[in-house]
């Protein structure tokens, strides 16, 4: 018997550097997975189809939501974006952590579907440095940079709405702050005497102590 894996809500102003910090700290982090939206924004270049989303038009996208087939669904920057049930629940129930990497509208819906999940916000450590960040990622035009960078503002409103708040400044610290969270999370009682309990039952069965 394994313990659930713990759902992950990680969410950011575009640019603040999530979608670096997540990928680095699965290459790095056994046990935990990202899940891949829908998405029916246009890829950017060397975006994957079903690796970095699964990229849909409008029709298919309305007909998943008609379906019931989203745990959580918003549009951000006129575009929508949601994650299936189907991404994440085989994950947790085989013990794996899972990483959503969504709005805050988003964020909203999967806590109250799902308790149990733990919110990270990541904080750019300056609006410069957030500017600069979303240009010399060079993968949006000038004008869609403006655009992020006001909708940044409303983004960074909603921190309170999260446990964990992150300052991805440097970024060694901050990833090495991110996995703390999940390996802290890992240890709590109630996770660990699923996973040890022949550990437990071994060690409380008095075997051997002779007294
Ligand atoms: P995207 O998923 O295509 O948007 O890729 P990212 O923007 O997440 O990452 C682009 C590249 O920058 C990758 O090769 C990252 O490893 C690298 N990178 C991300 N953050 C840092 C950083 O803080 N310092 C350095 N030197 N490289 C970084
Ligand atoms: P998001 O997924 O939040 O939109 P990205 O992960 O794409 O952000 O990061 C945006 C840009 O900032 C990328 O070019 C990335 O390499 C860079 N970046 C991320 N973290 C840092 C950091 N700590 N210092 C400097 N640049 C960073
Ligand atoms: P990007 O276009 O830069 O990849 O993502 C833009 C925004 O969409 C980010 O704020 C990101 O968190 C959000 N986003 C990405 N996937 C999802 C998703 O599945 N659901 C929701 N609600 N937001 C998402």
């Amino acid at each position: 018997m394994h313990a659930h894996g713990c759902l992950y809500i990680v969410a950011a102003p575009s640019g603040a550097g999530k979608t670096s910090l997540v990928r680095a700290l699965i290459e790095s982090t056994p046990g935990v997975e990202v899940s891949v939206s829908h998405t029916t924004r246009a890829p950017r270049p060397g975006e994957v189809d079903g690796v970095h989303y699964h990229f849909v038009d409008v029709a298919r996208f309305e007909a998943l939501i008609a379906a019931g087939r989203f745990l959580e669904h918003a549009r951000v920057f006129d575009h929508y974006y949601g994650t299936t049930r189907e991404a994440v629940a085989a994950r947790l129930a085989a013990g794996c952590d899972v990483i959503l990497e969504i709005d805050w509208q988003g964020a909203r819906q999967v806590r109250a579907a799902l308790p149990g999940s733990e919110g990270v916000f990541i904080l750019p450590p300056s609006v410069e440095a957030l500017r600069t960040r979303l240009t010399g990622r060079g993968q949006d035009a000038p004008a869609l940079v403006e655009r992020r960078m006001r909708d940044a503002v409303a983004e960074m409103s909603h921190h309170a709405e999260f446990d964990y708040l992150v300052i991805n400044d440097d970024f060694a610290t901050a990833l090495g702050e991110l996995r703390a969270i999940l390996i802290a999370h890992r240890q709590r009682h109630a996770a660990q005497r699923v996973r040890h309990a022949a550990l437990l039952e071994a060690l409380l069965s008095g075997g051997g102590a002779g007294g």
